[in-house]
């Protein structure tokens, strides 16, 4: 391609930083590099026609650990280590509301639900209520934040469900509007932000472009989260995961408020107004869900609608009328990889399917690193 005199001058010649990806994370980064440095020239490149991967896809929880989460987690990793990532999510929460501000992100604080249609789970689980509730005022301040919630399953109409426990601190925001945004705030600060640049390798400073031209930048961020092994090899420990979801037609009188989850987070589902988004079932085919490929398959679509007719609305009147899905970051642990990888090359990516929380605190964590280097 035959780039102008003006193209190359203003947009593409004597970049500082080059971020690639423009979701929550190279955003973020994006964000804090210049705030601190409004002298340099920093570029965000993207493949799609807007952020393509997670952060415009996700289901708009502000969430930091359900109680078998939690659980779960603590069989993999420390109680340290959990309750400092824990304590990142709530903090990185905390951010992205300041950063934003809540009437923009839609953000409303209307709790989390964790539900039980298992009695020898939740029994595991609610004997361990009082200690989740010691670890979590620690970081929250809040004494109770966990408490026993069954008398709202008649409120909500859940068919089949035994047990709630409601997290107090748990919230929801658009994730639209959050995009929305932050985007916006890092143009006013004067990034530039380029769509429809897909990245095919790194060499050095050299960022290649559709495998057709180059731009070198003095610094590179990948921020490309479960598509990061396709620049920086099979290496680095971040698979992509992806997640199906969907949305039903507006429901009358709908008395679901907030957000919740169902089979240790494998379900999720909230209301959007008056309409209910739920996503989840990768547990059903984990390995043919471990892909960048968009796409939606029968047998978790499937499983989907029968979750909402059979428990979440057995007396309701919907219909289905958006299907999605979006690729995550995963690895063996829920830990991010935030660090230096050469002379000029950084990453954060991993954000192990809860970007919305802690993505904020990653992309500023990454622009210290290659802010100290600069
Ligand atoms: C369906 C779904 C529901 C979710 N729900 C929640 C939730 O409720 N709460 C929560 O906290 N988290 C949730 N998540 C996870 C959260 O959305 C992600 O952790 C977060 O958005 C990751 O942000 P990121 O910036 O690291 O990556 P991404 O948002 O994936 O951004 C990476 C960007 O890099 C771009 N890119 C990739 N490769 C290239 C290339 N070669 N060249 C140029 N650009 C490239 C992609 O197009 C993409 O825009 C959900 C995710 C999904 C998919």
């Amino acid at each position: 391609m035959d780039l102008s005199y003006w193209e190359k001058k203003i947009f593409l010649k004597n970049i500082d930083v080059a971020i690639i990806g423009s979701g929550i994370v190279g955003l973020n980064a994006a964000f804090n590099l210049k705030k601190n440095n409004p002298s340099l020239k920093i570029i965000v490149l993207e493949r799609g026609i807007l952020p393509s991967g997670a952060s415009i896809k996700n289901a708009g929880f502000a969430c930091f650990g359900s109680p078998t989460e939690l659980l779960e987690d603590l069989k993999t990793i420390s109680e340290n280590e959990l309750f400092k990532l824990v304590e990142k999510r709530y903090l990185g929460l905390k951010r992205l509301r300041n950063n934003l501000g809540d009437s923009f992100i839609d953000y409303h604080n209307w709790g989390g639900y964790e539900l039980f249609d298992n009695e020898a789970i939740y029994t595991e689980c609610s004997e361990k209520i009082d200690y989740l509730n010691k670890m979590m005022a620690v970081i929250t301040g809040k004494k109770e934040l966990y408490v026993k919630a069954d008398h709202l399953i008649k409120e909500f109409e859940f068919e089949q469900i035994k047990h709630l426990i409601l997290n107090k601190g748990e919230g929801q925001i658009d994730t639209g509007k959050m995009m929305l945004r932050l985007l916006s705030k890092v143009q006013q600060l004067g990034v530039i932000i380029l769509n429809g640049i897909n990245i095919t390798s790194l060499n050095d400073n050299e960022i290649q472009v559709n495998n057709e031209w180059n731009i070198s930048a003095k610094k590179i961020i990948v921020a490309t989260n479960g598509f990061a092994q396709q620049l920086l090899g099979n290496n680095l420990e971040v698979t992509p995961a992806r997640a199906q979801v969907i949305i039903t037609s507006p429901i009358e009188n709908l008395t679901i408020k907030g957000t919740f989850h169902f089979e240790k987070g494998y379900y999720y589902f909230r209301n959007i107004e008056n309409r209910i988004l739920l996503g989840g079932g990768r547990n059903l085919d984990l390995k043919g869900e471990t892909t960048t490929e968009f796409g939606l398959t029968e047998i978790i679509q499937n499983r989907l609608e029968e979750i909402l007719s059979g428990i979440i609305l057995p007396h309701k009147k919907f219909t289905i009328e958006h299907r999605w899905s979006g690729i995550m970051g995963l690895g063996n642990d829920k830990m991010p990889i935030v660090k230096k990888l050469s002379q000029y090359t950084y990453c954060a990516v991993k954000m192990g399917g809860m970007g919305i929380a802690i993505g904020s605190l990653i992309g500023e964590e990454v622009a210290t690193l290659v802010d100290n280097d600069l």
